[in-house]
């Protein structure tokens, strides 16, 4: 296990655990974890982190893609994976081969799967999306859907383990019109004899915010990643990463030199410029120039000029005793000074999952236990 790159990803095991743990503990045992990891693991390493989410509270993995349900199966061969995407029909076979639970909005789809479980004498397990207003994926009008969904049910070698939606999470009224959509829609169902094992609209701000509405399956991504965007509720969990690098070189320039693409910040004094081997390439957001900023000795050092594909460069002047390898903070939870995500999101005008889904695959993920690195994935070294 070596580390060939001083940029990595620091993925806390324990905090994961906590969150996962008090996950559990918020929903009780009667409402199913569909932990999402699509995204890599918004950015943790899906194949670093499923087993601990699975042996301490997680019912199922859920993720976007086959791709992403393909990669972990080849690691976890025994958990259930739902890609809560859609997935065209000429790769529907690696569905019922690789025991992959699909969702569907078509009785086409359906119906293909439930002729491949026939072929591979298996029945394939899917989950029904009904569109309840978000207008992205899922049936939509109530008697037709009624209808097809019905047939679906009828066939003979599929098994429709679940039915779900997805809430805009707009208002609370808006969100509760949605959840009303599909209560209504499962009760007609259930009128007709047609029961579902799992019916689940909520992800993270919807199953803190409204315990109401979460049935008996949540999907949550961000609060597993101790990513806070509920408003209403409460729920006590901890980051998970923290992005970490060193001080590559320090150099002296002098007053009036400009630094990084077209000079853009210019040195007001003479100044200690300290080169950073990480860029927009690793994910940071490269408009966090003259706004973003690390820790390093415990002090925040900012990032000025431009933010190259690969380096960056930060103000060290300020910065005493500073020396080339020492250690800089680029994110963790807003100790001792650093930038959390809420906070790195802010200064991006972007949204939290975004900040951490898109730390890219150069990064190595370095997975603590009890202060002691376990496991290191490296996409690339
Ligand atoms: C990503 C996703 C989730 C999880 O979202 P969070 O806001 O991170 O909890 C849940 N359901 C679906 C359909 C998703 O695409």
């Amino acid at each position: 296990m070596k580390l060939l790159r001083d940029t990595f990803l620091e993925i806390n095991l324990d905090n994961l655990i906590y969150n996962i743990k008090s996950i559990r503990n918020m929903v009780g045992e009667d409402v199913g974890i569909a932990a999402v990891v699509k995204a890599n693991g918004y950015g943790h390493g899906a194949n670093g982190i499923a087993k601990d989410l699975m042996e301490n509270g997680a019912d199922y993995l859920a993720v976007a893609t086959l791709t992403e349900a393909l990669d972990l199966r080849r690691n976890f061969q025994e958990y259930p994976i739902l890609i809560m995407g859609f997935t065209p029909d000429r790769f529907l076979e690696y569905i019922v081969k690789e025991d992959l639970t699909q969702t569907i909005f078509s009785y086409n789809q359906a119906k293909i799967l439930n002729d491949y479980g026939i072929e591979y004498n298996k029945k394939p397990v899917v989950h029904i999306k009904y569109d309840t207003g978000f207008n992205r994926l899922g049936f939509r009008d109530f008697d037709e859907s009624i209808n097809q969904i019905e047939k679906i049910c009828k066939l003979s070698n599929l098994n429709v383990e679940g039915i779900f939606s997805h809430l805009a999470l707009t208002n609370k009224e808006e969100d509760e019109k949605q959840y009303n959509k599909l209560k209504r829609v499962i009760s007609e169902l259930e009128k007709r004899g047609i029961t579902f094992k799992y019916e689940h609209i909520e992800d993270s701000i919807s199953a803190v915010d409204y315990p109401e509405f979460r049935m008996n399956m949540i999907r949550p991504g961000a609060i597993i990643y101790g990513i806070k965007g509920f408003h209403y509720g409460s729920l006590d969990i901890k980051q998970v990463l923290k992005f970490k690098t060193k001080i590559y070189n320090i150099r002296k320039i002098n007053k009036g030199e400009g630094v990084s693409y077209d000079y853009l910040w210019k040195a007001e004094r003479d100044s200690i410029i300290g080169t950073m081997p990480f860029g927009y390439a690793d994910g940071y957001p490269r408009n966090l120039r003259n706004k973003g900023y690390v820790v390093v000795r415990g002090q925040k050092a900012p990032i000025i000029g431009i933010i190259c594909m690969d380096q960056c460069m930060v103000d060290l002047t300020d910065i005493e005793e500073v020396s080339e390898g020492d250690e800089a903070i680029i994110y963790d939870d807003g100790t001792n000074g650093s930038l959390d995500i809420h906070n790195a999101a802010l200064l991006a005008e972007t949204n939290k999952n975004e900040i951490i889904s898109r730390i890219g695959m150069r990064v190595p993920r370095v997975y603590i236990r009890d202060g002691e690195i376990v496991d290191i994935i490296d996409y690339i070294g």
